[in-house]
């Protein structure tokens, strides 16, 4: 494929905004595709606040098996060549749908997880929220306070927390390079960020081995893997 090489010194903002096409090259499931966790697990039982208020138990041991999935999986060369441009640009930052932690575990900081993440619990009833990095299973259930624990993850029908959709939104409004790696463009409020970035003036760049919902607006559309676009669009 005849791929444009980006100069990142040409721009002054840049988010990559990934999905769960991203890790899926790592090995890490998607939901809906082919291999989804939904085909296996009904997601009513596993990964709703309803699902959690009526048998926690079940659901925890639901997100234990996805930490200890996650664990088994690496990050790619795209997770690195990531890496490698926040390493050398000052304002770079990452806006992702996924939940593993795979971009922190290639190194990455500034990550915004759009829907929260296996890496972390909260209290609901004392408003907490802390890092749960035990290599496996959660290390917690239950909060000192008695009540139980949550995966601190968005779930089917949860709000999006508005603080960091508003640190998502202020990234995707101000940059001036954009790329979508690995997402569908099916899950909103995040299916709205590619056009945002367009009528602010952004390059927009999509990565994917199929069509999204958004390709039209892209300016460019690459197909393939994350894993081989990425280092041919930066030349690493
Ligand atoms: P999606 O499952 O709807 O779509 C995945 C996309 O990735 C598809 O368009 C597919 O063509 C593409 N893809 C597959 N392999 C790829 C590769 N090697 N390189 C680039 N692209 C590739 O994913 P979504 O749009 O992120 O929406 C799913 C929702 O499920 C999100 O809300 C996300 O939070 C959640 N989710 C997260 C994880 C995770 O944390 N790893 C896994 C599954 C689902």
């Amino acid at each position: 494929m005849n791929i444009k090489t980006i100069d990142i010194n040409k721009f002054k903002r840049i988010v990559f905004f990934t999905g769960a096409g991203m890790s899926a090259e790592s090995g890490v499931p998607t939901y809906r595709g082919e291999g989804g966790v939904w085909h296996e697990y009904n997601w009513r039982e596993y990964a709703c606040q309803e699902a959690w208020e009526t048998d926690p138990e079940k659901v925890f041991d639901f997100h234990d098996l996805r930490r200890e999935e996650a664990l088994k999986c690496f990050p790619h060369k795209g997770h690195e060549v990531i890496t490698a441009i926040q390493e050398v640009h000052a304002n770079v930052l990452v806006v992702t749908q996924n939940i593993d932690g795979m971009h922190q575990r290639a190194g990455s900081n500034n990550v915004i997880e759009l829907h929260g993440s296996i890496w972390r619990v909260r209290c609901d009833r004392e408003g907490w929220v802390k890092d749960d990095l035990n290599h496996g299973p959660f290390e917690k259930r239950k909060c000192d306070c008695g009540a139980c624990l949550r995966p601190d993850i968005i779930w089917f029908s949860d709000m999006l927390d508005p603080n960091t959709v508003q640190q998502a939104d202020a990234a995707v409004s101000q940059c001036d390079l954009f790329i979508s790696i690995g997402t569908s463009g099916v899950v909103w409020p995040a299916a709205g960020y590619p056009q945002l970035a367009k009528s602010t003036g952004a390059l927009c760049i999509e990565l994917n081995p199929q069509p999204s919902e958004q390709s039209l607006i892209y300016d460019r559309v690459y197909k393939g893997k994350a894993g081989e676009l990425l280092p041919q669009l930066f030349n690493m």
